[in-house]
This record gives structure tokens, sequence and C-alpha cells, in this order.
């Protein structure tokens, strides 16, 4: 008799379909009489078909280019830009406890009157790049 423990760590490659014949029988027999089982492969089946992509070999950049397309560009450049900000500020705190560590004090920071700094462009170009 299998149990669940048995059963559990195969249902991936049993809906994936990488089990064989005797292994994938014990499964059926199994899933046959387990609700709970049959219930974490039905999920497992869903999860398959949430990221099924219906295209063949050929058409597979071409789904994944149009899906690329719906997203709202803006929106992703500014996700990334907070992610960089926010690295910067992470980045930017371990430099100052380094230096604190090693007895410095450290420089003050420069004065930025936009999210970028570019020191030799007139500040009237500067306002189109400002961040929310
Ligand atoms: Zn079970």
């Amino acid at each position: 008799m299998t149990t669940c423990d048995d059963i559990r760590p195969q249902l991936a490659a049993y809906v994936d379909d990488e089990l064989d014949d005797m292994d994938r029988l014990i499964v059926d027999n199994h899933l046959a009489g387990c609700v709970d089982c049959a219930a974490i492969v039905q999920g497992y089946r869903a999860i398959h078909a949430a990221f099924l992509v219906d295209a063949g070999a050929d058409g597979l950049w071409d789904a994944v280019h149009a899906r690329i397309d719906a997203l709202d560009t803006t929106t992703v450049l500014l996700t990334e830009l907070r992610l960089m900000r926010d690295e910067m500020q992470g980045l930017r705190a371990e430099v100052a406890d380094l230096r604190r560590e090693l007895g410095r004090r450290p420089p003050s920071p420069p004065v930025r009157t936009s999210p970028f700094s570019f020191p030799d462009a007139p500040e009237r170009d500067l306002k189109q790049y400002r961040l929310v």
C-alpha cells in the first residue's frame, strides 16, 4: 500500500508524463482512492494550462514577443528604474558603512536636482527626465 508521502514527490513528474509505466500505474491506483493527492494533481494541471504557450517551435518567439508588446512599456521602465534606484540606495548605504568601519568620514553627497545627474547638461534639459 503506497502512502501519500510515497506518492507526492512523484506527482509533478506524473503530470509531466515523465514516469515509467510501473510508477505511473502506482500513482494512478493511489489517485483513484485519494482525493487529497488528486487535488494536488489538478493544481499542477491548472498551472500547466496557465503557462501553456499555444505555439509551435517556430512561433514561440512571436508568441513571447506579442506578450512583451502587450505590456505597458512606461510601467515596465519605471518599475525597472525604481528597482535600480533602490539598489543604488542600498549600495550607497553599504559604502557609507564600509567608510565608517575604516574610520573615515564619508564625503557629503553631491547636490542632485534630478534622479539623473548630468553635470554638463543645461538645467532645462533635465526636467524631461524627472521621475515621479
Ligand atoms: Zn494521497
